[in-house]
């Protein structure tokens, strides 16, 4: 097949022009035009003919083209009607790609994917980066691996460590569900429009299974929530928010064996793991 390479200015420009169309900022659409970008998102996507591959908002179809030229299942849910006509122009004549119109946070995603398991590959949205996330996490999705563009500094949250000010919910709610890493960097100037921030790809390998024992998962997510919640306060103080008095807050962070000066941000995974098996109503 010897289409044009989507992931280049002129061509983005062309199909741009073409369609009339403009960027919709409000749906996040930052178009990349950087063929070396998209190169390494598959890569990192580590694709086989055997593997079909979830891209969340194809927009013009560039990560989409390349996701398809591993030879991968490619099912690319957009939200933005107006790009479906221009998705069967550019990448319709793969036969490996099918484009789903519809709101990821919506559609089931099981149903729509239909394969036993999969992949995740996409460049973001930045609006709804976190709530994308947490929906594919949530649902536990046979999914294998998420590679994906984000904020510059959302992805520094994700892989934070105890101890600094960017370790937070979302550290250890992605650092349970899966083994985040920064991939690589991405400047701005890789997208048409250029967005206001630096953005990176983050690689995260999904758990098989948790990395710690816990008696309830509802309880965990709760108790970080809270301990979280007023990030400055010693967990003392903060774990109150779980609806527990300060007696008997002090009696519970005994029982876990958990200085209550200390902070949230201090605590790991496995030490949160213990203030939820000792967590007593
Ligand atoms: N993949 C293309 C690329 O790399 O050039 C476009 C990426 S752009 C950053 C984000 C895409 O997500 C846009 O095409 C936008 O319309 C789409 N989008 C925004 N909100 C969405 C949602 N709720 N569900 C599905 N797609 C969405």
């Amino acid at each position: 097949m010897d289409k044009p390479i989507i992931a280049n200015r002129e061509v983005t420009k062309h199909i741009l022009n073409t369609f009339k169309l403009r960027a919709d900022k409000k749906l996040g659409q930052n178009f990349l035009v950087d063929e070396e970008i998209v190169r390494k998102i598959v890569e990192a996507t580590e694709l086989t003919s055997e593997d079909t591959v979830l891209e969340i908002g194809p927009g013009l179809g560039t990560l989409t083209q390349a996701l398809a030229l591993s030879e991968a299942n490619v099912v690319a849910v957009e939200l933005d009607k107006r790009l479906i006509d221009v998705l069967d122009k550019t990448v319709g004549e793969y036969k490996n790609i099918r484009v789903v119109q519809g709101d990821i946070l919506k559609v089931n995603i099981q149903e729509t994917v239909g394969a036993p398991t999969f992949k995740v590959a996409a460049n973001l949205p930045y609006y709804i980066t976190t709530p994308i996330i947490f929906n594919l996490l949530e649902q536990k999705l046979p999914i294998e691996r998420i590679v994906v563009m984000v904020q510059k500094e959302v992805a520094e949250r994700i892989v934070a460590k105890p101890g600094g000010k960017d370790y937070g919910v979302l550290s250890v709610s992605m650092q349970y569900y899966t083994e985040p890493e920064i991939a690589f960097l991405v400047p701005a100037h890789s997208f048409m429009p250029a967005p206001n921030v630096d953005s990176a790809v983050i690689v995260c390998k999904c758990r098989k299974e948790p990395p710690v024992d816990i008696v309830d998962e509802k309880i965990f997510f709760r108790v970080v929530a809270a301990a979280f919640s007023v990030r400055r306060k010693m967990l003392s103080n903060s774990l109150r928010n779980m609806g527990v008095s300060g007696d008997d807050v002090k009696a519970w962070l005994e029982r876990a064996g958990i200085d209550g000066t200390r902070r949230a941000e201090t605590l790991s995974l496995d030490e949160f793991a213990q203030l939820t098996n000792t967590f007593k109503k």
